[in-house]
């Protein structure tokens, strides 16, 4: 090994997410050396594009919003552009356009311009936003969503139509579960932010073409590694400092000055660690993500780039329909069903039936659909609970030695967002620690 490369403090990043990526670019670019390991075949973790029925595909749809400060930074550090599109809640009937409005007198003008919503939604829906905004958007730490909805007396229709199938979007849990301090941090961070901070960003190609190959690009090219097939199986702290790995058995063990564990929490179990993960594994469960792609001809296109769609059984959440025409898939359309529901019960056909039916009748494409194929991810997200926070001094362990990924935000529900603000902390911690 070169003197130069010998010096530079060697970072181990255990999981190729988008936590572990971003951890890895800030190390490289202040004089660290990550070397990240996935067990995976591919980058990316829950975020990145599999191999379905021979064709590359996402392995599940997912929105990005403009508020996402970490997500905007990363894309400019790496010289990706997403395109940026409108926010208008629609469902065929109602429609909403939020983009751009900021402030009690953009939301007042956005509710005037609302259409299908009675004037008693539209007052509820200001009332609501607007004692969010007055608290800071800041809620009790233990309050669910629903309790908040009910709190802030929320008609039925509104909360059927508006609040649940957001906050099921944001937070992949069912509203009586989902932390609303969580979902606040959300809405403070796109409808609170001012003008474009509610947009879509769409990827112009699939997740990992568009933004996973592009960071390791950037990692590799600072002299950092990502080496896939590389499942850690054990981690040992050294007698002075620093930290062995354990890959498959038999291979050299690997000396690193700094660990970084980006695994989900369901993942802890499967590596032999120097703490007891038990009890904080605990605290986080999982919901699910499905996504439906429906196959149309190119010339096919949703009438808005987001829409509402009647949940596939009668007792199922509103769901969200997608076109996927500028990630480079014309006549594409993705329904995200998120958190348990009835849908999970059906078979994959059925459930695309279904999916194929209420996005007729809310938007009048009769055009033959001509493919279809459903991507079911059983541990898509932790949920997000009230109760399922990590305490400041669980981040890091063991000196030396860190916690990062969408789980372990303080603030935010399991998103994107919150994978790579986790990553940027963990690099700022191991900066000022050396
Ligand atoms: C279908 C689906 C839809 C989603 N939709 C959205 C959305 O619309 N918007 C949004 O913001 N978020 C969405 N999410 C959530 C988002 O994908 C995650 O929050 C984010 O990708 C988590 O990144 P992470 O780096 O924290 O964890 P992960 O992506 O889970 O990365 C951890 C990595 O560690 C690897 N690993 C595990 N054990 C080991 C080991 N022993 N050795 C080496 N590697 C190991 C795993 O293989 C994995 O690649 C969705 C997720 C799914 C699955």
């Amino acid at each position: 090994m070169p003197h130069a490369e010998a010096s530079r403090p060697a970072v181990a990043i255990i999981g190729a997410g988008w936590a572990g990526l971003a951890c890895a670019l800030q190390l490289v670019r202040n004089g660290f050396r990550p070397v990240v390991f996935e067990s995976g075949p591919e980058p990316g973790g829950r975020a990145r594009r599999a191999q379905l029925k021979n064709q590359w595909r996402d392995n599940g749809q997912h929105l990005m919003l403009s508020g996402c400060q970490a997500l905007r930074c990363l894309c400019n550090d790496i010289g990706v552009s997403l395109i940026q599109k409108p926010f208008i809640y629609t469902d065929g009937t109602r429609g909403l356009s939020l983009t751009g409005r900021k402030g009690r007198f953009g939301l007042l003008a956005a509710l005037f311009q609302a259409q299908g919503f009675s004037w008693f939604e539209r007052l509820s829906l200001l009332r609501a936003l607007l004692s969010l905004q007055r608290h800071d958007w800041q809620t009790p730490s233990h309050q669910t969503v629903a309790q908040w909805l009910s709190h802030t007396q929320q008609p039925t229709s509104l909360i059927k139509t508006f609040w649940e199938p957001l906050a099921l979007a944001i937070s992949n849990t069912p509203i009586d579960r989902a932390s609303m301090s969580r979902f606040a941090s959300v809405l403070r961070d796109t409808l609170g932010s001012g003008a474009g901070a509610l947009d879509l960003l769409q990827p112009t190609a699939d997740l990992s073409t568009c933004i996973v190959f592009p960071l390791i690009r950037a990692i590799e090219s600072g002299g950092g590694e990502v080496r896939c097939h590389s499942r850690i199986r054990a981690i040992t702290p050294m007698n002075d400092k620093g930290y062995k790995l354990s890959l498959t058995e038999g291979d050299p063990e690997l000396d690193f000055d700094y660990v970084v564990l980006t695994v989900p929490p369901w993942s802890l179990k499967t590596i032999t660690l120097p703490f007891n993960s038990e009890l904080l594994a605990q605290r986080f469960g999982h919901q699910p993500i499905a996504t439906v792609y429906l196959g149309f001809d190119e010339t096919v296109r949703l009438p808005a780039p987001l829409f509402q769609l009647d949940g596939p059984t009668a007792s199922d959440a509103r769901i969200w329909a997608i076109d996927r025409a500028d990630c480079g898939e014309p006549g594409v359309i993705a329904i995200s069903l998120s958190a348990a529901g009835h849908w999970a019960t059906l078979n994959h056909d059925d459930l695309a039936l279904s999916c194929m039916d209420r996005l007729r009748i809310a938007t009048g494409i009769h055009n033959p659909c001509l493919w279809h194929r459903v991507v079911s991810v059983r541990r898509a997200t932790p949920e997000a609970l009230p109760s399922a926070r990590m305490q400041p001094n669980e981040q890091q362990p063991l000196p030396g030695l860190f916690l990062a990924g969408d789980w372990t935000h303080p603030d935010y529900p399991a998103t994107l967002e919150a994978a790579l603000q986790s990553g940027n902390a963990v690099s700022r911690q191991i900066l000022s620690s050396k």
